[in-house]
């Protein structure tokens, strides 16, 4: 607007110049011509001119011969020109002049009368026109003034208006809470930016709370396992320091109590298994392992564990080379998950067999887990990776339900899919699929 405003200015400016200029030309001219062509008499003329100056800006004329001599001068006691030699000179050999005097503009010309050259000079204060640029000057800053007022409040109420989504989305956030995280920023026009960003926010809030209920769950969960096999010590030594008791007694309390102390060790072995398997995936380290190494590695462990399991391994043979079943992996977690899923097949089963068939299919290594036990229900499906579930089974073999839950973290850390088949009755196969190439591409 400023820019705007001094570019109209200066242009109005020159304009006014040139304009008075060429007024003073033709004034000049027009009393030429009554001095030499109408022939008024000077007297007759400069009273015209006192009488004019009273009230308008009236120029003052003087004209010259070729040898600097006085002809005509509108009023020689006002003489706002001081004629010089000098600058007749140059009126004559260089025609016109243009120039000030204090405020007042003057011209100088040279006019023709009966083939003799004679100088003209002219001058005048152009009040009318400094007072129209004044008048300019005023208006625009007027207009200056209220244009960038105006701009600034419409700016700044249309900037709140664009910017009401930011602050009702910053007090929403301030509502939701830790206790609050149920709530999510409304809905505004999805095709928006901030409907785009409301939508995001509330997509994280999702993720957020669904893993906040499941942290709460799983401390209650892990605090309930706790405590359950706790009091169940508790008890048995409160009875038997109820009174003296037999010797065999003693012994039976501390039989029982070991076998609660180490499955409280199994279940804290878990959770701390599960936490590991919970990392991010980039702070596990990794090599490169053979699975029929860990596969044994597994079966030991489980045979071990308990002497009236049998893991059997069975190894396909279209498997040529040790490289096909190389995947980079963590020796530790495959090998817990591995036995995880030897014990089940063995603990829920009468015949206590798990059977591990490894083979290739389309360069992916598959591992199916099986047993003839007694089956999932088709029902329990969906829930046995979850944290601490227990089927129906869990009346056949004691456990803590993070089993499952940690074969599929551990396995989903290796990028590998793990699928199950039951058949109630029937027994359970459990398949576990690595695919080392896409491992690769993916490290
Ligand atoms: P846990 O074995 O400690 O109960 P898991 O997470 O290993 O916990 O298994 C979850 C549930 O899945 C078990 O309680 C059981 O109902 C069912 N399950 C798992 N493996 C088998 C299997 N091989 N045969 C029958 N049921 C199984």
């Amino acid at each position: 607007m400023l820019v705007f405003a001094v570019v109209i200015y200066l242009l109005s400016a020159k304009s006014r110049e040139k304009e008075f200029y060429d007024g003073l030309v033709r004034e000049g001219i027009s009393k030429a011509n009554l001095f030499f062509t109408a022939k008024v008499d000077p007297e007759t003329m400069q009273s015209i001119y006192k009488n004019n100056i009273e009230y308008i800006n009236e120029v003052e004329v003087a004209i010259y011969d070729k040898n600097f001599k006085l002809l005509y001068h509108d009023a020689k006691d006002i003489d706002v020109v001081k004629e010089t030699p000098d600058l007749l000179a140059k009126i004559l050999t260089g025609g016109d002049v243009k120039f000030y005097v204090d405020n007042y503009q003057a011209v100088g010309f040279l006019f023709v009368n009966d083939n003799t050259d004679y100088i003209v000079t002219a001058v005048a204060y152009d009040g009318y026109g400094y007072a129209k640029q004044l008048n300019l000057a005023l208006s625009l800053l007027v207009i200056c003034i209220v244009s960038i007022a105006m701009s600034f409040i419409i700016g700044y109420l249309l900037a709140k208006r664009a910017l009401k989504p930011v602050a009702d989305i910053s007090d929403r956030m301030k509502d939701i809470t830790a206790n609050d995280l149920h709530l999510r920023l409304l809905r505004y026009n999805e095709n928006d930016e901030f409907g785009e960003l409301a939508a995001s926010f509330n997509k994280a809030l999702d993720i957020i709370e669904s893993s906040f209920e499941s942290q709460k769950m799983f401390v209650s969960n892990v605090s309930h396992e706790l405590r359950t096999p706790l009091s169940v010590l508790i008890g048995e030594i409160d009875w038997v320091l109820l009174r003296d008791r037999t010797l065999e007694e003693y012994k039976q309390t501390l039989i029982n109590s070991r076998q609660d102390t180490s499955r409280l060790i199994k279940l804290l072995n878990g959770l701390l298994d599960l936490a590991k398997a919970s990392y991010d995936e980039s702070k596990i380290s990794k090599s490169n392992i053979r699975i029929d190494e860990v596969l044994l590695d597994a079966r030991d462990v489980v045979m071990k564990g308990n002497k009236d399991y049998n893991v059997r391994l069975l190894f396909d043979d279209n498997i040529q080379d040790d490289s096909e079943i190389t995947i980079l992996g963590n020796e530790y977690l495959l090998k817990m998950a591995f036995a995880n899923l030897m014990d089940n097949n063995c603990k829920f089963s009468d015949a206590k067999i798990s059977t591990v068939h490894v083979l290739l299919q389309n360069e992916k290594i598959v591992i199916r887990f099986t047993d003839t036990g007694i089956g999932i229900p088709e029902s329990e499906l969906p829930y046995i990776f979850t944290p601490f579930y227990r089927g129906e089974n869990k009346k056949m073999a004691q456990g803590n339900g993070i089993g499952l839950a940690l074969v599929d973290k551990v396995i989903s850390l290796h990028k590998g899919t793990i699928t199950v088949q039951s058949e109630k009755d029937k027994g359970v196969t459990f398949e576990v699929i690595f695919n080392p190439l896409q491992q690769n591409n993916i490290t």
